[in-house]
């Protein structure tokens, strides 16, 4: 058993999506996990108790419902972080 935000899941699910929208944004790991905390923050988080596979289909679930709020949360992180990345210098690519 463990806890599970699915909301995590479902804004993974949809990084890469949007990130296509995104060309010049900066994929490294600093700046793909700022781009997931800032839309997360945004988003409710949608906490359960989950058995090992099952949160899966319950992400699809919540996936859905949330679509589009999912898409605006992360469009406006990848703006803000692009505006502003916290990498260093010597982490960037490209
Ligand atoms: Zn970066």
């Amino acid at each position: 058993m463990q806890l599970v935000n699915c909301m995590e899941a479902a804004v993974a699910a949809h990084f890469s999506e949007v990130a296509q929208r995104f060309p010049g944004a900066c994929l490294c790991p600093r700046c793909r996990l700022d781009v997931m905390a800032l839309a997360l923050n945004a988003l409710p988080p949608r906490y359960v108790v989950s058995e090992e596979g099952e949160v899966y289909a319950r992400t699809e679930q919540l996936g859905q419902q949330y679509n589009a709020d999912i898409t605006i949360a992360l469009t406006h992180a990848f703006t803000q972080v692009m505006a502003a990345p916290r990498h260093q210098k010597d982490e960037e690519e490209g």
